[in-house]
């Protein structure tokens, strides 16, 4: 199975994708995750990573299609993934479309998370106590949110036009066991 969890900032895609993958047997595909990997190695490109990250701005959409386009050539995306994160711009929806194509495989399910941003802002600091996160201060969450609605937002729409029958709301407002369960609900479908 092929998903897509789509949402702002503090959604609950994360903790989701997290139990989904393990529940299905598939692979979880956080791009947040693997670039936080990256910034482990002490190199120019992590510099230049972290500068980016910890400000809450977009990473370059080159380097992340070429992420996932390395990513999706490990066997253990064969089974199906989840990706968490990406795509966040147009551009990165577009290469992603060519690429599953081109390894004939179809999105079935985009998952678009909706959530108050009140709601974002008191999550992100609960879990800036918890994971230390540099780009989870009040100021930086508020660029991320920004972002997402000037940048990642209008995918929602091209995911909900040209991916009509894939496409499903979620209230990312509810406490994590509902949500659970209301994924878990529409998966079945399947
Ligand atoms: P996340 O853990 O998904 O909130 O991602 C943390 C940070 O990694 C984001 O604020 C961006 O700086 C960067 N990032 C993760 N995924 C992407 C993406 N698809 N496009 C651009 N930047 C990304």
């Amino acid at each position: 199975m092929i998903l897509i969890f789509f949402g702002p900032p503090g959604a609950g895609k994360g903790t989701q994708a997290k139990f989904i993958s393990k529940k299905l047997d598939i692979t979880h595909l956080s791009t947040g995750d693997i670039l936080r990997k990256q910034l482990l190695k002490k190199n120019e490109l992590s510099i230049t990573l972290k500068n980016i990250m910890d400000r809450g701005r977009l990473v370059t959409d080159s380097i992340l299609n070429n992420i996932i386009y390395e990513r999706l050539k490990e066997n253990d995306c064969l089974n199906g993934f989840i990706l968490d994160g990406y795509p966040r711009t147009m551009d990165q929806a577009i290469f992603l479309n060519t690429i599953l194509k081109e390894k004939n495989l179809v999105i079935d399910y985009v998952l678009d998370f909706m959530i108050d941003e009140g709601t974002i802002i008191k999550r992100i600091k609960a879990r800036s106590i918890i994971e230390n996160r540099e780009d989870d201060s009040e100021d930086v969450i508020r660029t991320r949110v920004v972002n997402y609605y000037n940048e990642t937002k209008p995918l929602s729409y091209f995911y909900k036009s040209e991916f009509a029958s894939a496409y499903r709301i979620i209230n990312g407002n509810q406490e994590i066991q509902k949500l659970n369960t209301e994924i878990l609900k529409i998966l079945k479908k399947h």
